[in-house]
């Protein structure tokens, strides 16, 4: 079944990426549609650890973080696989927040601002015919001027569309599993650590409600050398860290069962797929030991919401609509996505790590200068 309407945008997935570009574009006038395929609210897998660049734009957008009440994060810890431990204090620090409430939050903000908010609702393919797109589910088509693709890292409609990260043969960077805990811990309120252990680094950060989120990556054969058993794999492999023993041992799990997700891709992505705007990890994925994925989807709705304005007022054509976003985007954060893969490389091998920590301790400048390279500046 077709609708009659037109939207002037339809978001196809609502992360923070998609939630944050239907508000920016709802506010501005536009008939916004939102496809998310679950319902609110929701846990994800993330290390729920926000850099402070992002601070000022979610305030913007309705969520009062002041009143909220997050943890601020203004230390940094460092292990190696052995356990031997480098401190520092970050740049510009972060937050804590669990995507359960922080994703929430915006689709409450979006509803209230007239967002249409499909939950439950998956987009199986998009097409694009008479400058005008279809977006197809399982029960009905809908019609729109222009499509954000802010589905995540890895969806269906990247396997419909054949995107050639899909395709590539399994590597270092592109074939990882993540896990996530919220737990109660005698953690320290104002730190964030990342713990390495073989082929893989998990982090730990105060959330809301006194929990703490742990999450970590590895690779899909270190959990098929633990016979495909979580709980085996930690005992044997993360615990040969001694701060990461202490912390499966002496943590209180609250979020029961720990959410796991597979074949995390940081392969190379195009911003711009027929003729669709993708954004958040749809346009390209930082490695999660830089913690920045979060600002990253925020702040390319914000570059997609300008242009996507532009081009609803026909003061730029489609085709510069998408050869600006493709650039503005690379401009801004190709040079991290780099800085993050080769940083994630020197991690989760135990002589890198060890020297790693040996070289950059007596250099806090040399750790806060890593830092910046895969953070931006509040924008
Ligand atoms: C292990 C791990 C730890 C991380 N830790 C951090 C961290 O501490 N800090 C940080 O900043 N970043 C972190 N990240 C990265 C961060 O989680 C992502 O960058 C961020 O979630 C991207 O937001 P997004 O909106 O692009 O995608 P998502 O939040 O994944 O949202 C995509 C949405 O699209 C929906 N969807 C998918 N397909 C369809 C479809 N066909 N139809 C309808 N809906 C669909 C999904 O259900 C989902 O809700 C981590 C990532 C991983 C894997």
């Amino acid at each position: 079944m077709e609708t009659a309407t037109t939207y002037d945008v339809a978001i196809v997935g609502g992360g923070l990426a998609g939630l944050s570009l239907s508000i920016q574009l709802k506010r501005q006038g536009y008939s916004v549609i939102l496809f998310e395929k679950e319902q609110y609210p929701f846990h994800k897998i993330c290390g729920e650890y926000i850099s402070l660049e992002s601070w000022d734009f979610l305030n913007d957008l309705g969520v009062d973080l002041d009143s909220m009440k997050v943890p601020i994060i203004t230390k940094l810890q460092v292990s190696s696989v052995s356990g031997k431990m480098l401190e520092h204090s970050l740049p510009l620090g972060g937050f804590g927040i669990s995507r359960y409430r922080l994703d929430n939050t915006l689709v409450q903000i979006a509803k209230t601002q007239g967002v249409d908010i499909l939950e439950n609702t998956k987009v199986n393919d998009v097409t694009f015919s008479g400058d005008e797109f279809s977006i197809h589910t399982s029960l009905k088509k809908y019609q729109s001027k222009l499509v954000a693709g802010s589905y995540g890292k890895r969806s269906n409609i990247d396997i419909k569309w054949k995107r050639s990260f899909i395709s590539a043969a399994k590597n270092k960077l592109n074939n990882y599993i993540g896990v996530k805990y919220h737990v109660k811990s005698a953690f320290p309120v104002d730190t964030i650590a990342l713990h390495n252990f073989k082929n893989g680094y998990c982090g730990i950060v105060k959330i809301e409600d006194d929990n703490y989120n742990i999450c970590y990556m590895t690779t899909a054969s270190n959990l098929q050398k633990s016979n495909g058993n979580i709980k085996q794999m930690e005992a044997m492999i993360l615990s040969q860290n001694p701060h990461l023993k202490k912390i499966f041992t002496e943590s209180n799990v609250t979020l029961v069962t720990p959410l796991t997700i597979s074949q995390i891709s940081f392969d190379k992505k195009s911003q711009v797929e027929n003729h669709v705007l993708m954004v958040g990890d749809a346009a390209g994925m930082i490695t999660p030991l830089c913690g920045n994925g979060m600002s990253m989807a925020l702040h390319g709705s914000k570059i997609a919401a300008t242009l996507m304005q532009n081009f609803l007022k026909h003061t730029i054509t489609r085709d510069e609509m998408e050869k600006q976003y493709s650039r503005q985007w690379s401009n801004v954060f190709a040079h991290r996505l780099v800085m993050g893969r080769r940083i994630q490389r020197l991690f989760g091998r135990n002589w890198l790590t060890n020297l790693f920590i040996t070289i950059a301790k007596p250099f806090p400048g040399f750790v806060s200068y890593l830092v910046r390279q895969t953070h931006g500046n509040p924008f």
